[in-house]
């Protein structure tokens, strides 16, 4: 099994010969395909559906996800958590924030701006 990774939003290609079953992926609900670009997941439903479809082909796409304090990108596969999650997210914490002393002042921080982003946009 290969085991290939994406971004959420950001295109990439799909390393493999997919004829017929091109119809079928763009048909998922939150994929898309851009011409020139190449396909653009949108959420971890519509990753789980291309998967149903890939993995028949020997890959697995896994995602990657932004870290909400320092926008590091996060691997899920190779978090401590990947068992018990439930991986419907598209940011997170990365370790070294999840583990740092103060990450509770630093998350409030960071959704406090989300909120007023929100507020603003109201
Ligand atoms: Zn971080």
């Amino acid at each position: 099994m290969e085991y290939q990774t994406i971004r959420y939003g950001e295109p990439f290609q799909i390393r493999r010969r997919l004829g017929n079953l091109f119809k079928d992926i763009v048909r998922i609900k939150g994929v898309e395909y851009e011409r020139g670009k190449g396909f653009i997941v949108r959420d971890y439903y519509a990753l789980t559906n291309l998967n149903k479809i890939l993995i028949r082909m020997g890959l697995i796409l896994t995602p990657m996800v932004k870290c909400v304090i320092c926008d590091k990108n996060i691997e899920c596969e190779k978090c401590s958590f990947t068992d018990v999650c439930l991986k419907d997210v598209t940011t997170c914490l990365c370790d070294e924030c999840l583990y740092s002393d103060d990450v509770v002042e630093k998350y409030l921080s960071t959704s406090r701006g989300y909120f007023e982003d929100f507020r603003r946009s109201i």
